[in-house]
């Protein structure tokens, strides 16, 4: 079973704040590959299992099974007969995501990758600004301001939740919020 290569890879990013539909992006575009019949896999950080461990899922409940990963370096080894590989919550893995990412594009697959640009302080995750520069396609999403309803492009952390950097949560810790709504420093 031989399928001929495409002449290059490229990659994809999706990225944007809590509740702005990036893994239903992701799994979207996963899934129109998969109506084509291309062999498609799709990773997430093993540290991330709020909803399940062996599927990405939306908000909205659509599922893709994946596989969650502690290690990068088995992304590398499992994409190799895959044409299509999608990475999601990507500021959760380690700065190596960046160089495995650049690698598979020049494997002459297409990656797309979906993560949170900003963390909870509005400072952004590096590897996910560093795959954003280098990607050929970016996709900004937008949530909606649940205090106002402006589109919002920041992750609220709520007051008494933390002050660590990777705090994994739902709607009990954070807020979408617009910049005007949004603070770093919640009370
Ligand atoms: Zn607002």
């Amino acid at each position: 079973m031989f399928i001929a290569p495409r002449d290059t890879g490229w990659l994809e990013v999706i990225a944007g704040p809590m509740f702005s539909g990036k893994t239903e992006e992701l799994i979207r575009r996963l899934r129109l590959a998969m109506y084509a019949r291309q062999r498609v896999v799709v990773f997430k950080p093993a540290l991330d299992d709020r909803f399940s461990s062996s599927e990405i899922v939306s908000r909205n409940q659509m599922k893709l099974e994946s596989i969650s990963c502690a290690d990068t370096s088995e992304i590398l080894q499992i994409s190799e007969s895959k044409d299509v590989v999608g990475i999601d919550e990507a500021q959760f893995f380690d700065e190596s995501i960046v160089e495995i990412a650049e690698r598979l594009a020049a494997m002459k697959k297409r990656v797309i990758i979906a993560g949170l640009d900003l963390d909870f302080r509005a400072v952004p995750f590096d590897n996910v600004s560093r795959l954003m520069a280098s990607a050929e396609y970016v996709t900004k999403t937008l949530a909606i301001c649940m205090q106002c309803g402006n589109p919002a492009s920041r992750s609220q952390r709520l007051a008494g939740k933390g002050s660590e950097r990777i705090v994994v949560g739902d709607v009990e810790s954070y807020e979408a919020r617009c910049r005007r709504c949004f603070s770093p420093d919640p009370h």
